[in-house]
């Protein structure tokens, strides 16, 4: 089967390299020039786990390749999807469908024959709607089926979870279409994957349902953490007794400094706007939004009460700016916030990310960069852990301490134990866990 993939960033180049895996034949489109020259050599824009091997495999198969021209990309093809970003729209916290919408005017005229227009960007209730009559207003000739499958995959872990989902949504309202969408995933329905179909609207709206129900389970657990601080509960121990429930589960139950990344936060506050438009409030969500934002900067006052409640002209070194380990991607990272706040109060802030620094130079002005755990340790009053990346989950505590000025670690992740940090002699400051007397 011939697919298009318009959009050819984390979630665009994922869904079109893994449909080429699966036999496909696949063009991915993007319109900034030099993604797609760099794909074209073989080198891949973003980090993300396994990426470049499939890239290059299924490029040297035949079966994938790349162009900027969306027209010559989408001719032929039987399946459209697109995975543009839908980011809030400065101002109001509204999902921007200007890229979604560009996208459906462009292609009007470029597609032949019947065609499914998959929209996968996260979209909110009602774009669908919106998607097929900017397609029949632009090219009344068109013959399209517009269709609904949002994608769940987690960056990190991107390609195992596109190749072996928990389950995928597809909301039709044209039974051509729903053929068309089992024959894409006919290679994954072989290996049992759930594939569910609703209405249009539906599959919408499960996507903003399940972020946001995610959203708040992390939000829940960091208020748990904060209850645990004040009553000398321990977080991690409440978590599990919870979670071991299977009708709450274990995941999502990690106390930490409050979620980010490109979808939770954007997606929570598009949800918030999607319940006033329809005069459903979506209280909650509301409360989730709020309490997350005020934590990434409380974190900031963490670090700043564990050196003594200043650190004006201390030095603090970061460990970890991404959102989560193993992504390259820097959007609303607790970080950001948790820098800024110390920055604001006159610390110097020293930081190290495997992947992330890159974009962080961009995103925050006033930190410098070390190239090592250790190289941000040197000369620091406190190290703050914020990532939990696997290179820092067994650091050389002795190694660690050797080049500081006083020995604070934050772990705001709780991949440490006091008493092996202690053992060091660091002051061990971590999340929702009294320490020992
Ligand atoms: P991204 O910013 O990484 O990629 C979007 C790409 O679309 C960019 O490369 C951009 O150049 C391209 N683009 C924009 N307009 C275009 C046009 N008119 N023609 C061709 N290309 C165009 O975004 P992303 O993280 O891949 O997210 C895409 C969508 O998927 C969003 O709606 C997001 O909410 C959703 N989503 C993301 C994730 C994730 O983990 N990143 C997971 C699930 C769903």
């Amino acid at each position: 089967m011939k697919i298009a993939v318009v959009g050819s960033g984390y979630v665009g180049l994922v869904t079109g390299v893994c449909l080429a895996d699966f036999g496909h034949e696949v063009v991915c489109i993007d319109k900034d020039a030099s993604k797609i020259a760099a794909l074209e050599r073989g080198e891949i824009p973003i980090y993300e786990p396994g990426l470049a091997a499939l890239v290059a495999g299924n490029t040297a198969a035949g079966r994938l390749s790349f162009t900027t021209e969306l027209e010559d990309g989408v001719r032929d093809a039987a399946v459209v999807f697109i995975a543009v970003g839908t980011p809030s729209r400065r101002g109001d916290g509204h999902a921007d469908l200007s890229y979604v919408y560009g996208v459906a005017k462009e292609l009007a005229h470029a597609v032949s024959g019947f065609t499914v227009v998959v929209t996968k960007s996260t979209v909110p209730v009602g774009t669908g709607d919106e998607v097929a009559h900017i397609i029949r207003s632009t090219n009344p000739d068109a013959d399209v089926a517009v269709v609904s499958n949002p994608e769940f995959l987690r960056e990190g872990a991107a390609i195992e979870d596109f190749k072996r989902p928990d389950r995928i949504v597809v909301g039709v309202e044209d039974e051509r279409a729903r053929a068309v969408m089992a024959e894409v995933y006919r290679p994954l329905y072989l290996n049992q994957a759930p594939l569910m179909f609703t209405n249009r609207r539906t599959a919408e709206l499960t996507k903003y349902a399940a972020n946001a129900f995610l959203a708040m389970k992390i939000t829940f657990i960091n208020e748990i953490a904060d209850l645990c601080e004040a009553t000398g509960a321990n977080v991690q121990e409440v978590a599990r007794g919870m979670g071991l429930d299977n009708r709450i589960g274990g995941k999502f139950l990690h106390a930490g400094p409050g979620y980010g990344g490109s979808c939770f936060p954007k997606d929570t506050l598009a949800m918030v706007k999607i319940g006033q438009d329809f005069d459903s409030p979506m209280r909650l969500v509301e409360t989730t939004v709020s309490v997350n934002d005020q934590r990434k900067r409380a974190m900031s006052r963490k670090v700043i009460t564990a050196c003594g409640g200043d650190v004006r002209d201390k030095t603090i070194g970061v460990l970890g700016l991404t959102f989560k380990p193993n992504t390259d991607d820097m959007r609303e990272a607790p970080s950001i916030d948790i820098i800024r706040g110390l920055l604001d109060r006159g610390a110097r802030v020293v930081a190290y990310d495997p992947q992330g620094m890159k974009a962080a130079r961009e995103l925050i002005e006033g930190v410098e960069f070390a190239n090592s755990a250790y190289a941000v340790a040197q000369d620091a009053h406190a190290v703050v852990l914020v990532t939990e990346w696997n290179e820092f989950r067994s650091l050389d505590l002795a190694r660690l301490k050797r080049g500081m000025k006083t020995p604070v670690l934050v772990d705001l992740r709780n991949v440490y134990r006091h008493d092996e940090v202690a053992k060091h002699g660091f002051s061990y400051v971590s999340i929702g866990r009294p320490q020992p007397v």
